[in-house]
């Protein structure tokens, strides 16, 4: 039996799906998470369609001029080693380039940089509608799938605003913050995804009717301010890296030359601007509504409000080479308009900005993530995914890992392949994956590195060797980049045996490279000397005093990758044990049919409850569920084990 779910016009759908199987997968929206999935998808041979509002916002960044940063360039360098596009287009587009949490070992750096939003988006589009083969795009509004309903229900398609029904057989939706979304500036409401966009109503209606639970969100965006109405004398000037590190594994340098690169200022706020917003709260309906806004990007008025008193930092962000505006970060606002002003023009540094667009707020729905599988395909509907804002997270980047996650799932069951599932030992895409599927949100989700339990090995550096050989198996990354990460496996293994192939006593070593030490008769090879010691040893310090090591310094990013092998050998090393367990736990799959009602598992009414809830696909996943008790888990392994 063939339906469409909502729709009055039920007419020769069966004779549509079944002869008319036009597309594999169908991406609907093209910002951060559909991008990612469609090109992902048709690089895997699928045939696939790209369904967005407009062409011309594809790859429009809705907030802050920048990619990356503290956990979140991990998630870029893990979408680029399966060959995603995000990453290679920062390389491209950025006007500022810099390492954030340098003063930490590499293992938490964090990769930013600011991006020209107008650079990104041509290229980006280039990319997408250019040179990505198997991908057709249209500009249309999808208000409504068509299912078949089985067992398990079957998305088969799609039905767009002005009636047309487009078969596949798989869907993604990716339509961020659009869902039932209004947006609020002061106490003016109306219907909106972002500004200047049409809220997504009757698709929001279609996730409500199949059964899925729902949620509300909210977050908000700055004022925009004229670039010479800034008085810069009053800031500190934030400059670029020199050189700048690149997002992709596939670029030898970016775009921009370091000295090319343009400047961010930073400034703070005064406790001047205190009573424009506790005065005002009347006037301001974001903040009076009680819908979850996020917690690590909080606008001004939920700042000054909880931590009254302080001053706060607002780093300024120029929008691109072009453009004459500059993004105030940290001062995402829903005052009215006249208000806005006033309250910029109390901050030093502001004090003759000029606003040249308001800040604003938008609220949204999203769907419970744990309606997901970790393969983003949703529990009750077979063929239909998930990926990006609509899952309840923020941020490009989250949105960008999902994208490429659901879109080669979305192919891979079109054509019979495994799905691929990331673990936690693998990869933050993995963690973030999890979290959502297995803990839910009810607040924006963002990615931190404090989320990862395995984070000596799950770092930006290494990306490539954890991730590029399971996406080259999914066929979803290209024999060129294949090829490089297996040529730079070999270059680092080769360089490991050549450091360890020449061994002197620690004493010896530091003498030769001028460093004070106390007598050390300890035999240490090269790669040893770069584990331990206050001082920094490197590739480059050895090679001074050691001709063997020379050839080494021939490629300065793989002796800056063996240093940081070097650096978390032994720590790595410690940590197997922990990883191995983890692994084990997570080998272990539940079944799908698995009968959590069964008076064999003998567990108590709650535990069954929110077992059945959430389906998690393995035991590490169920033992993960807030509530659900460690003996409940135990009984759950031995179920598992006996019956399967
Ligand atoms: P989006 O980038 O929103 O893309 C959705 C796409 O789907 C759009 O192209 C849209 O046109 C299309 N679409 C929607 N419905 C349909 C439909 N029915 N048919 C066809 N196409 C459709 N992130 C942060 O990290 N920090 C912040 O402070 C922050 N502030 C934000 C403030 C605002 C006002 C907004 C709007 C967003 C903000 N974000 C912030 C979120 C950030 O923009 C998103 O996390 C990111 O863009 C999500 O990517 P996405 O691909 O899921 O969705």
């Amino acid at each position: 039996m063939f339906n469409l779910i909502k729709h009055k016009k039920l007419i020769n759908i069966r004779t549509f799906c079944t002869k008319n199987n036009a597309y594999d997968v169908i991406v609907v929206g093209g910002g951060h998470a559909g991008t990612e999935a469609c090109a992902a998808a048709a690089r895997m041979g699928a045939k696939t369609l790209l369904v967005t509002h407009k062409k011309s916002t594809v790859g429009e960044m809705s907030c802050n001029p920048s990619f990356g940063g503290i956990g979140k360039g991990h998630l870029l360098r893990e979408v680029d080693a399966l060959d995603g596009v995000c990453s290679k287009i920062c390389d491209l587009s950025g006007i500022q380039y810099k390492v954030l949490n340098k003063r930490k070992g590499p293992a938490v750096w964090g990769l930013r940089a600011q991006i020209d939003r107008v650079l990104y988006k041509t290229h980006l589009q280039n990319e997408i509608f250019n040179n990505t083969k198997n991908l057709d795009i249209i500009e249309a509004s999808v208000e409504d799938l068509i299912t078949e309903n089985g067992d398990v229900s079957k998305c088969c398609g799609i039905l767009l605003a002005d009636g047309t029904q487009i078969s596949s057989k798989t869907v993604v939706i990716t339509t961020g913050t659009f869902l039932k979304a209004q947006i609020n500036i002061g106490l003016k409401v109306f219907p909106a995804g972002r500004m200047g966009d049409a809220s997504s109503i009757g698709l929001a209606n279609t996730l409500e009717r199949i059964g899925l639970q729902m949620g509300r969100l909210k977050t908000g965006t700055p004022p925009r301010l004229r670039a010479n109405s800034i008085d810069y004398d009053k800031c500190t000037v934030q400059g670029g890296d020199d050189p700048p590190v690149p997002f992709s594994f596939m670029s030898e340098s970016v775009w921009i030359k370091p000295e090319d690169q343009l400047d961010c200022f930073l400034t703070n706020t005064s406790l001047d601007i205190e009573p424009i917003v506790k005065d005002n709260i009347h006037l301001n309906k974001h903040v009076a509504e009680e819908v979850t806004g996020p917690r690590y990007c909080p606008s001004i008025e939920s700042k000054i409000l909880k931590f009254g008193g302080r001053i706060h930092h607002v780093w300024l962000e120029p929008e691109g080479f072009d453009s004459d505006l500059i993004y105030p970060n940290g001062l995402s606002c829903t005052l009215p308009e006249d208000l806005q002003q006033i309250l910029i023009n109390k901050i030093p540094a502001l004090e003759k900005a000029e606003i040249v667009k308001p800040g604003y707020g938008v609220e949204y729905e999203f769907v419970d993530p744990r309606e997901l599988r970790n393969s983003l395909e949703l529990k009750k509907i077979n063929g239909l995914f998930l990926a990006g804002q609509i899952n309840g997270t923020t941020g490009y980047e989250e949105a960008a890992a999902q994208g490429i996650i659901a879109g080669i799932n979305a192919a891979a069951k079109c054509l019979q392949r495994k799905p691929l599932i990331l673990s936690r030992t693998e990869g933050y895409i993995g963690v973030l994956i999890d979290d959502l599927t297995t803990l839910g949100t009810n607040e924006p989700y963002r990615i931190f590195t404090s989320r990862a339990e395995f984070r000596l090995t799950l770092r930006p550096d290494n990306a490539d060797l954890r991730l590029t050989k399971r996406g080259y198996d999914m066929g979803c990354v290209s024999e060129e980049r294949y090829k490089r990460t297996e040529m730079v496996y070999q270059k680092l293994s080769e360089g490991v045996d050549i450091l360890k192939s020449r061994s002197k006593t620690v004493s010896k070593w530091r003498e030769l490279m001028g460093i004070e030490s106390s007598v050390n008769n300890m035999q240490r090879n090269g790669f040893e000397m770069m584990q331990s010691g206050s001082e920094r040893i490197t590739v480059e310090s050895l090679a001074k005093v050691e001709p063997t090591f020379q050839k080494l310094l021939e490629d300065s990013r793989i002796a800056q990758r063996l240093e940081i092998e070097a650096l978390y050998h032994m720590a790595i090393a410690s940590q197997a044990g922990e990883v191995e367990e983890v692994i084990r736990d997570e080998a272990l799959l539940i079944p799908l049919d698995l009968d959590y009602n069964s008076d064999s598992l003998n567990m108590s009414l709650e535990d069954r409850e929110k077992l059945i809830k959430i389906q998690p696909p393995t035991i590490a996943a169920a033992s993960r569920i807030p509530g659900v008790t460690p003996s409940a888990v135990y009984r759950l392994l031995r179920f598992v084990k006996n019956t399967t």
